[in-house]
């Protein structure tokens, strides 16, 4: 990725103030784990290139099944040490940005991630602040011991932006104590620019703030569900594909690629809720270079489309309707198929089948039929 931009997410800390019995960033908020929300916040951004987490090698597990297929490094003892790792991964692949971001601060904004990024092109660092409106107070033995002006005084958030060389030789002579990566910019002479925070960038610490933030994100989630159909009819063959998975068999599947009904009905479900048009549209029949494609083409260009627009895939349901070959043996091997694919977990992926009781052309065994619903989740 040489010269281009990284998104650093820094979930190595044990997070126990938040309750739960893991670290607060494998919770789950919104039916997703905290972490996979921040993940797919950077994903979708288009100046962002790449993601890289930084966890607690215990946290392996978790981390995979909350974010299956994405790169981490293990971090350090100390949040400083933590992104120092990160940051020299980042270095050894060339990255020349980096926007370095709590994972516990899963509702950061497409605008946000776009402010520090445009303020990033002028100043070596950059990093979003609110301004205080409360009055400060300085108390002891619980009561009000003074007060403290809050003109200059700001409440710093992530994600704070540098140029990656800059902010690795800061952390490098750096305070391992420091608060965060804007002190340690700072005392090694960065200018850093602050760009106008965001109130619902919340920072997941208490058990409460779950509620809080399941509340703000179910405000402005925008849930689009599609459909699909196919249809392919056999012909010659030993074997079938359906969703992605050969499938022994007396005779094929006709069709102008490989005719993996199951994985066209997805793929165009997913067009459907993004109002793309379909396979036909995108990928044309008349068009030989399709000419018997794998069709897990089809399916990452249809996710690549939603990831681009910010949408996650949330769950995809296919029904596959033919008397023969039996899909059930088979069903777990296609779940798996499709995750990797899609890089989201088996447990949101249903395949199951139907025949259609020896009627019509299916019951005649002419050809097989597909139909998928899938639901996608926009922020
Ligand atoms: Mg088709």
């Amino acid at each position: 990725m040489t010269g281009g931009t990284a998104a650093l997410i820094v979930a190595a800390g044990r997070g126990a103030r938040a309750g739960g019995g893991v670290p607060k960033q494998y919770r789950a908020l919104a039916g997703r784990p905290v972490i996979a929300h921040t993940l797919a916040a950077f994903a979708a951004h288009p100046g962002v290139d790449r993601c890289l987490s930084v966890i607690h090698p215990d946290d392996a597990a978790l981390f995979a099944a909350a974010a299956p297929g994405q790169d981490w490094v293990a971090g350090g003892a100390t949040r400083a040490g933590s992104v120092r790792a990160g940051l020299a991964a980042l270095a050894a692949e060339g990255a020349a940005r980096v926007l370095i971001h709590d994972a516990a601060r899963p509702l950061v904004s497409q605008a946000l991630i776009a402010r520090v990024l445009e303020a990033l092109d002028h100043h070596a660092g950059a990093a979003p602040g609110l301004a205080l409106s409360d009055a400060l107070w300085r108390g002891a033995q619980g009561l009000v011991a003074g007060s403290v002006p809050r003109d200059d005084l700001w409440r710093a958030q992530t994600p704070q932006g540098f140029r990656l060389d800059a902010i690795l030789a800061a952390h490098a002579g750096g305070d391992p104590k420091a608060a965060d990566d804007v002190e340690l910019a700072r005392a090694a002479g960065l200018d850093v620019a602050i760009v106008t925070g965001d109130e619902t960038n919340l920072k997941i610490t208490l058990a409460e703030d779950f509620a809080r933030a399941e509340q703000l994100m179910g405000a402005r989630m925008d849930i689009r569900t599609g459909t699909g159909f196919d249809v392919h009819r056999f012909g010659p063959g030993n074997h079938v594909m359906l969703c992605g998975v050969a499938v022994p068999h007396g005779r094929g599947l006709q069709g102008h690629s490989d005719a993996d009904v199951a994985m066209h009905a997805i793929s165009d479900a997913i067009y459907g809720a993004l109002a793309e048009g379909d396979i036909g549209q995108h990928f044309p029949p008349s068009d030989p270079q399709w000419k018997g494609a794998e069709s897990h083409i089809f399916l990452s260009h249809a996710t690549g489309l939603a990831a681009a627009r910010g949408y996650a895939i949330s769950n995809i349901d296919c029904t596959i309707i033919c008397e023969r070959p039996k899909v059930g043996p088979h069903a777990e091997a296609m779940r798996a198929r499709l995750a990797a694919i899609l890089g989201i977990g088996a447990d949101r992926i249903g395949v199951k089948a139907t025949t259609s009781e020896r009627l019509g052309f299916t019951g005649r065994e002419e050809g097989i039929a597909a139909m998928a619903a899938v639901t996608l989740v926009g922020r």
